[in-house]
């Protein structure tokens, strides 16, 4: 889609979005990472149009964003549901009154509103929460029930901007499988944008990093990690520089039940010591990251079976 999003900011131009492709596949969870500032904000307000990018297009659940008129529009926002770091709770109404508000805009029937409303709080785990008032609620709770009212227009794609960025680290657990159930069981498309790497880790199937209005790299996360020069890798395996002679970084990008550093060991003669290392559950998977002294008369050789078994064979300190 190529977008470019540029805010006119006192006569200067501040460059948000410079060039941007991003492509969400359906029933995926996407994680979009980045420091404060990158403009991951402005990428999702473009992605529901809140936002009108400065060139570009945008199409969500098949249809172009960027060209249909405003009511058009609003009927396609529907499909379109958004969670906000910071809850954006209306604090007159109960849980039950903001979790109906977008259906009461939209025109739902009193009738199908409250039965929905019921279905969400339970969908949410908050079913014995209906009338309490957002300030009697933990932050958990609270984002639990922006989360059913971003769901109660039924829609396909999930937005979340920093959802758990406001909570502890239990309650982001929490949240995060709950976003994660939400996926496999709706088969809800989640594109959610974090400044933690552990976002990632826990819950994406895909992933960008982006910095200063682009991406870096972009991916399904496992096919990132066996990127080499992944920063998405370095950042998921933050190991030690060394500067040990012979010494490489051996990625594993799915989990392996053979022993391969024994096997290493006794087929080409060579001693193995390692140095640091990581082991990490991404995407549904064990991958794991090894930084080896590997010496011996047959260390190439060595080097071209770790490759040879699909493992990523890297300079150490990468
Ligand atoms: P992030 O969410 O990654 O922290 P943002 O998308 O909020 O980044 O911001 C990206 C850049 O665009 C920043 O330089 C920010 O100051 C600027 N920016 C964001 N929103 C506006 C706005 N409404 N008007 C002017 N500049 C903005
Ligand atoms: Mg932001």
């Amino acid at each position: 889609m190529d977008l470019h999003k540029v805010y006119p900011v006192n006569k200067r131009r501040v460059v948000a979005l410079d060039g941007v492709d991003l492509s969400v596949e359906q029933g995926e969870v996407y994680g979009v990472v980045g420091q404060s500032g990158a403009g991951k904000s402005t990428l999702l307000r473009c992605v529901n149009l809140l936002e009108r990018p400065t060139s570009g297009r945008v199409a969500v659940d098949g249809r172009d964003l960027t060209a249909l008129g405003s009511a058009d529009l609003r009927r396609a926002r529907r499909r379109i549901g958004m969670v906000h770091q910071h809850f954006a709770l209306l604090s007159s109404r109960t849980v039950a009154g903001n979790i109906a508000f977008p259906l009461e805009n939209a025109g739902v029937p009193r009738r199908r509103r409250t039965a929905r409303v019921a279905e969400l709080l339970d969908l949410v785990g908050l079913g014995d929460k209906a009338k309490a008032h957002p300030a009697q609620l933990s932050g958990g709770q609270k984002q639990r029930v922006g989360i059913a009212r971003a769901l109660a227009s039924d829609p396909a794609v999930l937005l979340s901007d920093e959802a758990t960025s406001a909570l502890d680290p239990d309650t982001t657990e929490s949240i995060l499988e709950l976003l994660r159930d939400l996926n496999r069981e709706l088969g809800l498309t989640i594109l959610l944008i974090t400044h933690e790497m552990d976002v990632i880790k826990r819950i994406c199937d895909s992933a960008a990093i982006m910095e200063s209005g682009a991406f870096l790299e972009s991916g399904k996360v496992l096919d990132l990690i066996a990127t080499p020069g992944s920063r998405l890798a370095s950042s998921l395996f933050p190991l030690p520089r060394t500067d040990a002679p012979d010494a490489v970084s051996v990625t594993y990008p799915r989990a392996y039940d053979e022993p391969l550093m024994s096997e290493l060991t006794r087929r080409f003669g060579v001693d193995v010591n390692i140095l640091a290392g990581a082991v990490e559950q991404v995407a549904g998977t064990s991958v794991g990251r090894l930084n080896v002294q590997i010496q011996g008369e047959r260390r190439e050789g060595a080097l071209r079976f770790l490759t040879d078994k699909g493992l990523l064979v890297q300079e150490a300190g990468r």
